[in-house]
């Protein structure tokens, strides 16, 4: 019988897989230019129950920079050390309806609108405990691979050119520590915040770390406890409100999960007591998100009846 779930799961996601893989809609990510040589066909789907199986269609052993699908794991990791309220005294939880490099910032406090936006994930990267910069990095480094259930790594070359291109990163943190909603100093921390996106994952890395949300903050492949249920809830929280940019309150009612782009491709979605769901292909549409993991997590969620706020 444990075989026969396993079948019908896997043969559901290649049916979802070749329906999607001639949509060549969208453009690969050209802000610097080690995302724009990413191949455009590829198309991973990944699925990782709370049992700890994971099923998988497509390009799923494919490493690309985790990008912003890292902002609700960092959250994580600023919430377990400096606790729900100091975090949010610096940064908001409001969605924000702007695009993912808003310069939009709370008039008085220059707190950014929420942890899912690139300022207010700045500030976030800002509040991880660390006795140095490098120290804070290998925290982070740490707990994204606690999530992972595996040893990550950083794409050096694309850490290099988010440094040389990170301008508009830049002049937010310069902005935010003016205002003083940023406290640390700011070259430190984009430093850091640019080795955090560069960090390699692959389709079903994130499907585990996004079933480790799911559940309740223990990774099911390899036992070990991440985090607290409770930080999971507060992080499925913010991705569900604010993941998607300005495309979240669609993405809400159109799928109906907690979830996270980054404009290398990923998309990460939890389903709290099912399942994390890991899915990559490098082509955006305009809010930043995968074309194809957008549509693809979607027919999922619809065909499952996976909506948070679905009660039958
Ligand atoms: N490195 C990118 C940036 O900071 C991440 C943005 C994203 O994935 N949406 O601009």
């Amino acid at each position: 019988a444990r075989e026969k779930l396993s079948d019908i799961v896997t043969s559901f996601l290649d049916i979802v897989h070749d329906r999607l893989v001639s949509d060549r809609r969208g453009a690969v990510a050209d802000y610097i230019p080690q995302l724009a040589d990413a191949d455009p066909e590829l198309f991973g789907i990944a699925l990782c129950g709370l049992n700890g199986r994971v099923y998988e269609s497509g390009d799923t052993g494919v490493e690309f920079t985790i990008q912003s699908v890292s902002k609700p794991f960092v959250y994580s990791l600023a919430l377990d050390d400096q606790g729900l309220d100091a975090v949010h005294d610096r940064v908001g939880a409001e969605p924000s309806g702007e695009a993912f490099n808003s310069v939009k910032l709370e008039a008085g406090t220059g707190r950014p609108p929420n942890p899912m936006v690139n300022a207010g994930a700045i500030v976030t990267t800002s509040l991880v405990s660390g006795r140095s910069t490098e120290d804070r990095f290998a925290r982070i480094l740490a707990r994204l691979s606690a999530f992972a259930g595996r040893d990550l790594r950083v794409d050096d070359a694309v850490l290099a050119s988010e440094q040389t291109s990170g301008d508009r990163n830049r002049a937010l943190a310069y902005l935010m520590h003016g205002a003083g909603s940023l406290t640390t100093p700011v070259l430190d921390t984009l430093d850091t915040y640019f080795r955090q996106c560069s960090v390699l994952v692959t389709a079903r890395d994130i499907a585990v770390m996004g079933a480790t949300l799911a559940n309740g903050g223990v990774n099911p492949v390899t036992g070990r406890r991440v985090t607290s249920a409770e930080t999971c809830q507060h992080v499925m929280t913010i991705m569900a409100t604010c993941g998607m940019y300005d495309y979240a309150g669609e993405w809400l009612l159109r799928a109906g999960l907690p979830a996270k782009s980054g404009v290398a491709g990923g998309l990460v979605a939890s389903s709290p007591g099912e399942f994390g769901l890991g899915l990559f292909s490098p082509r955006l549409d305009s809010s930043g998100a995968s074309v194809r993991g957008v549509a693809a997590a979607q027919q999922l969620a619809t065909r499952f009846g996976l909506h948070v706020l679905h009660r039958p």
